[in-house]
């Protein structure tokens, strides 16, 4: 069973990657490779429960809240812009290129 962590306002969220946009130099994976990994295409993927590799487009993964800080730093380093996190309940980006 997935356990959906919240963030401090009590909102779950989760992430997704835009692949389409992604460099490949692995910054979100060294800030949580919990989260993500990069593939032997090069490109960086969000992690499932039992640590597969999601490569549907727009896969999200339940962000863990004890990751959030990291989750929320690759976000905002990823020099693709292209790192989504968002609420789960209205899938309002709140990190990432399209957060206001
Ligand atoms: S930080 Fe961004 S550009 Fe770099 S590997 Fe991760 S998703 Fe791709």
């Amino acid at each position: 069973m997935t356990v959906q962590q919240e963030a401090p306002g009590g909102e779950a969220l989760e992430v997704w990657i835009d692949q389409d946009l992604c460099t490949g130099d692995g910054i979100c994976a060294q800030y949580a490779p919990e989260v993500f990994e990069l593939d032997i295409d090069g490109l960086a993927y969000v992690k499932g429960a039992d640590d597969e590799l999601l490569q549907a487009p727009g896969a999200t993964t339940p962000v863990p809240l004890p990751l959030l800080t990291d989750v929320v730093d690759s976000a905002k380093e990823c020099p693709g812009e292209c790192i989504h996190v968002r609420r789960v309940s209205d899938k309002v980006e709140v990190y990432g290129p399209d957060a206001e």
